[in-house]
């Protein structure tokens, strides 16, 4: 195989790898926005819910396990809204 073909298969095998990136991507938006409909859902709220992919919630009755914030009333994510926490944290 001479270089230019070396050149157009790799070419070809980074773009394969970006859609498949694209396509892991989709599910991991889909995945996580599952989670904050669940989060939404134990608090009797609509789809304000934000948040719920960095830490690790202390507050049990998160049937996510992952802190999460109201993204109108708390734009800054300074209180989750299961135990209060900010997302801030050192
Ligand atoms: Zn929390």
């Amino acid at each position: 195989m001479n270089i230019t073909d070396r050149v157009r298969k790799l070419q070809e095998a980074g773009r394969e790898l970006e859609r498949r990136k694209s396509k892991i991507n989709s599910s991991l938006w889909a995945m996580q926005s599952a989670l904050l409909d669940l989060a939404a859902e134990a608090l009797g709220r609509d789809d304000d819910v934000e948040g719920g992919d960095q830490w690790e919630c202390e507050n049990k009755e998160n049937p996510i396990g992952m802190c999460v914030y109201d993204g109108h009333e708390d734009p800054a994510w300074d209180d989750c809204l299961f135990c209060h926490e900010p997302f801030e944290r050192k």
